[in-house]
């Protein structure tokens, strides 16, 4: 990959007339090494968010030994690229020629289920194809349904068992293993670390009333990272509220916590460089959208950063809406996207904070799938982790909305 010293140099450059994606290794290892060193437990990386080969070494090198991996697929990419990881296979519906391969071929042991189907599921399939004798090393996590009600993208209603079926559900698991976990997810861009609060008193009640003994708490993902108009509370202040809850729990002395960041691990990664095609009062039509890295400024009308990379550009800022290239109607972003008043076709912008569910999601769809990658050397263009958002003890109120 090229290295630029910024998506400027890159526009003067290139003057690429497909859209460009900037990838920012050192943003993505400031990320890492943040959770790693302040996160109190062990921090795996939800491969979903990006399975860029590149980013995960980068994301390994920084101390992040354990992959949330979520299809086969992704047990064989990550396996591919860094062969010492540590999988486990968070995806509670699996088919079981996945697990099969993913136990017998690739090492995984951990296993995440929400049902007594899929419990079985894993025992038959994870079986020594040669005696029949069950495997003696699974690690199980059953899957709570927790709220979403904090976050901005639910994860509430796919997947988790119910509180009520939770109970004896743990039960039957533990006959399976000698080592079981709880999980959950709160939720994507959980806003407020109020939200793990919640899911943990569930997990508690769901332990309590099982009366088992459970050797991990894994929190999920839904740490938020930075977008125009979600500034969440420093990620300090989540650590903080999950570590105190966690050592409430009734579970075993040396129990585990884990989390398993996806979004807040590599937003800051990626940003995109896209042309202006044409201008429309204030539309603007851009070469990438909603079947490209932009599919959450289309379907969640979530804001991402801009900035328009020509140097002649004088007039005040006004808001624009963007229109993809492909004849989707649904390939609209509202916005409102802030750019200088006098934009026009032919002109660049910088879409900043894409790492996460963006670069990741860019699909072929009418023929706009292209996207030349590069390195940048500057800073995104918001973080988490730049330092900038430590702020006072007596500012670190939990907002509730
Ligand atoms: C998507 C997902 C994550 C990552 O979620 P983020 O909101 O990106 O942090 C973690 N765990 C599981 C099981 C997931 O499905």
């Amino acid at each position: 990959m090229r290295t630029f010293p910024d998506a400027k140099a890159v526009a003067r450059t290139l003057r690429p007339d497909e859209p460009v994606i900037l990838n920012r290794p050192h943003a993505a290892r400031r990320a890492a090494e943040f959770f790693v060193g302040k996160f109190p437990g062990k921090v795996l990386y939800a491969v979903k968010a990006n399975p860029a080969p590149d980013l995960i070494e980068v994301l390994w090198d920084a101390g992040v030994t354990h992959y949330d991996v979520a299809s086969i697929a992704e047990v064989r990419l990550v396996r591919a690229a860094l062969p010492d990881a540590v999988l486990c296979f968070m995806h509670p519906i699996k088919t079981p020629s996945a697990i099969r391969e993913a136990y017998h071929q690739h090492g995984v042991k951990t296993f995440s289920l929400d049902t007594i189907e899929e419990l079985e599921k894993i025992v038959e399939a994870c079986r020594d194809p040669e005696t029949g004798e069950p495997a003696h090393d699974l690690r199980l996590c059953v899957r709570l349904r927790v709220s979403s009600e904090y976050s901005e993208l639910s994860l509430a209603s796919k997947f988790g068992c119910d509180l009520t079926d939770a109970p004896a559900l743990l039960q039957q698991v533990r006959q399976h293993c000698d080592w079981l976990g709880v999980c959950f997810h709160v939720g994507s861009q959980a806003m407020t670390p109020f939200a793990f609060v919640q899911a943990l008193d569930r997990t508690r009640a769901a332990i309590a009333e099982a009366s088992v003994v459970i050797d991990m708490i894994d929190v999920g993902g839904g740490f938020p990272s930075i977008y125009p108009g979600m500034e969440p509370p420093p990620l300090e202040d989540y650590f903080a509220i999950i570590h105190h809850h966690f050592y409430a729990l009734p579970i075993a002395y040396n129990a585990e916590l884990w989390c398993e960041p996806g979004r807040a691990l590599c937003a800051e990664y990626s940003s995109m460089i896209v042309k202006v095609e044409k201008r429309r009062g204030n539309e603007l039509f851009i070469n990438d959208g909603a079947y490209g890295a932009l599919y959450d400024a289309a379907h969640v009308a979530w804001r991402f950063p801009v900035a328009a990379l020509e140097d002649d550009l004088r007039d005040a800022a006004e808001d624009f809406a963007f229109y993809g290239p492909t004849c989707d109607d649904a390939d609209y972003m509202a916005g409102p996207f802030s750019l200088p008043g006098d934009i026009q076709a032919g002109d660049y912008i910088e879409i900043g904070m894409l790492g996460a569910y963006g670069a990741a999601m860019k699909t072929g769809f009418n023929g706009f799938g292209n996207a030349e990658k590069v390195v940048v050397t500057d800073e995104p263009m918001m973080s988490c982790f730049t330092g900038e958002r430590d702020r006072p003890a007596s500012d670190n109120v939990v907002n509730l909305r």
